[in-house]
């Protein structure tokens, strides 16, 4: 039997998933805080829920797609939150990226109540999301894996079970340590090459093939050369990830000075006022520092 899927959190990420589970077939019903974000999925097949309660009391599955760890607690703890409405049995999968220490509490509110929890964060960008190609590193019980395999096809590529709740978490937030000391490369790397007067998009095409080659570059190089702010991934949600790292690697005791000087940079930009801004565009904390700017034409 086809499980009814229920999603809730329809921004960047969420409309593009949404999106590929009705293709897929899945009944969906979708909720977002600001209710206008959920016309396209409705006028694409899904119907509305009226709060995250009412979303689970009408899905055997919940995916919960949202900013921070206090957001992904309100819509599944909170008054009108997932709890209240989800039956015994069914399963809450949840792709936000948040604290992997807050994941396990929550898997154990749930697991109280009898359900189940996944942590399931994501990557592969607003693309990923749309195309259905995203990375899923997912936490928790083997079981609840299996079953919610489907699902996950529906909105990705790699999917890999990683461990036990939390280590969902834990393997995304070593994603976000790579994601970031990628784009920083990349910054430099550009700065340099337009100090040294080469032509920038010539030198992308010629770097990106090789051993060199990222996601970050080839899909945020040319938005940068462009001067292209808008978001894939915004400024405030990516220091969120870090401060989840620094976090998380307190915990542990383990240094991650690089990580640390990148929070710092992206600091600096939403100092300015440019947090909704696409994280690309911590090439503009560097040009602040080199007195110049970087240019694809
Ligand atoms: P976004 O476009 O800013 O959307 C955030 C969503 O969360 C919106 O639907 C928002 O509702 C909802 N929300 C936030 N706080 C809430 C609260 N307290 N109660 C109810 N709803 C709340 O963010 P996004 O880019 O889709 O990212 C969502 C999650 O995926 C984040 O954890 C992010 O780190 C992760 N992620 C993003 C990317 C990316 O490239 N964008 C990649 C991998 C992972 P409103 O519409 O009402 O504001």
């Amino acid at each position: 039997m086809t499980e009814r899927v229920g999603f809730i959190g329809l921004g960047i990420m969420g409309q593009g998933m949404a999106r590929n589970l009705l293709k897929a077939g899945f009944p969906l019903t979708v909720w977002n805080r600001t209710s206008s974000k959920m016309q396209p999925l409705v006028e694409a097949g899904a119907k509305a829920g009226s709060s995250p309660a009412d979303v689970a009391a009408h899905s055997d599955i919940v995916i919960t797609c949202v900013s921070d760890t206090p957001d992904v607690e309100a819509v599944i703890l909170g008054p009108d939150g997932v709890i209240e409405g989800a039956q015994p049995g069914s399963l809450v999968i949840d792709c936000s990226t948040i604290s992997p220490t807050a994941t396990r509490a929550m898997a154990e509110k749930l697991a109280e109540r009898g359900v189940k929890m996944l942590d399931a964060p994501i990557s592969g960008g607003s693309e990923g999301a749309a195309k259905g190609t995203l990375s899923i590193m997912v936490g928790g019980a083997a079981e609840d894996f299996e079953r919610a395999l489907p699902v996950f096809q529906a909105m990705g590529k790699q999917i890999t079970h990683v461990g036990d709740n939390g280590a969902g978490q834990t393997v995304k937030l070593m994603n976000q340590i790579l994601v970031v000391g990628n784009a920083l490369a990349m910054c430099e790397a550009f700065l340099f090459g337009q100090a040294s007067g080469v032509d920038l998009n010539k030198a992308l095409e010629a770097v990106k093939a090789g051993a060199a080659g990222s996601w970050m570059l080839s899909f945020r190089g040319p938005q940068i050369l462009a001067r292209d702010w808008r978001p894939g991934f915004t400024i405030d949600l990516q220091q969120k990830d870090l401060r989840l790292v620094l976090e998380a690697a307190d915990d542990q005791g383990v240094p991650v000075p690089a990580t640390s000087l990148i929070f710092q940079f992206y600091r600096t930009l939403q100092a300015q006022g440019l947090g909704s801004e696409g994280n690309h565009a911590l090439i503009k904390a560097l040009e602040h520092l080199a007195g110049f700017e970087v240019s694809g034409s």
